[in-house]
């Protein structure tokens, strides 16, 4: 569904993503690990518009979306979130996921002006309200999105990444300093998303918690895809690869 041929994007001297080509399959878990500083944020800020490219193409189902701002790839299906979440804190749980639309960096009030929970459209708040009750937030629905524990509120941006009925979701470190009971929660809805027909391609930097639910593993080091393999066979000869093992050591 997404392909990269030999991205290249550079801050001054430093190759940040020096010549990356990655396929993810439709429907699949695709994870990349890399330790800090390998390039992996940079890699989907440049699939997902938000940095442009030096050179390289970007191809999502066949079409090219190479330097599309980020809005524009938004609108092809593509949802991405963020290393630390875009929440409105002082806003409700219900209200984050019903103002899923408003794309980040918009203001609040413009964010709300344009929202589509003005219209209070009945089958808008019943899918989040749906999707609350299926990452099991739907009982802290009136609280403060800012009074969430951080586990809590990943799920809750996962909820607002779903609202906008993605193909691909795109995910910096969704299970980031969650406690391990809550990433394996987190991470076994994301894998049953693929029966929903949705996509996901996440970066961690940590591999032990993921790997259990992976179908595509690629490990990036110093800006560079430094080996992959997919299904079980392949993503064992990946973890079992001894320059992996060091970086994942020493990570
Ligand atoms: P982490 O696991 O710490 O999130 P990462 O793999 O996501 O790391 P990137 O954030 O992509 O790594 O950074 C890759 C390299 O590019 C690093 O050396 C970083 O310092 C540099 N870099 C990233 N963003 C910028 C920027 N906006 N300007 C200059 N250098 C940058
Ligand atoms: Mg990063």
């Amino acid at each position: 569904i997404l392909r990269t041929e030999n991205l290249v994007k550079t801050f001054g001297g430093l190759r940040a993503v020096d010549g990356v080509s990655i396929k993810v399959d439709e429907r699949t878990l695709t994870l990349i690990i890399g330790p800090n500083g390998s390039g992996k944020s940079t890699l989907i800020n440049v699939i997902t518009g938000f940095l442009k490219a030096d050179s390289g193409r970007v191809l999502f189902k066949g079409e090219d979306i190479t330097n599309m701002p980020p809005n524009e790839v938004y609108r092809q299906g593509i949802v991405r979130t963020f290393q630390t979440p875009q929440l409105l804190k002082s806003l409700t749980v219900l209200e984050n996921m019903l103002i899923a639309n408003v794309h980040p960096g918009e203001g609040v009030i413009s964010a709300l002006r344009k929202s589509q929970w003005l219209e209070t459209e009945e089958e808008y708040v019943e899918r989040a309200w749906e999707l609350l009750k299926f990452l099991k937030l739907d009982h802290l629905w009136d609280r403060p999105a800012g009074s969430l524990s951080g586990g809590q509120m990943k799920l809750l941006e996962i909820g607002r990444a779903l609202m906008t009925e993605p193909e691909l979701i795109v995910m910096d470190e969704p299970v980031a300093g969650v406690a391990p009971s809550l990433a394996h929660d987190i991470l076994q809805k994301l894998v049953s998303l693929k029966e929903q027909g949705i996509t996901v391609l996440l970066i961690e930097h940590r591999l032990d918690i993921v790997l259990g639910y992976v179908d595509h593993l690629y490990v990036m080091f110093n800006g560079k895809v430094l080996t992959e393999g997919k299904g079980r066979v392949g993503i064992e000869r990946v973890v079992n690869d001894p320059r992996v093992a060091e970086i994942y050591m020493g990570g």
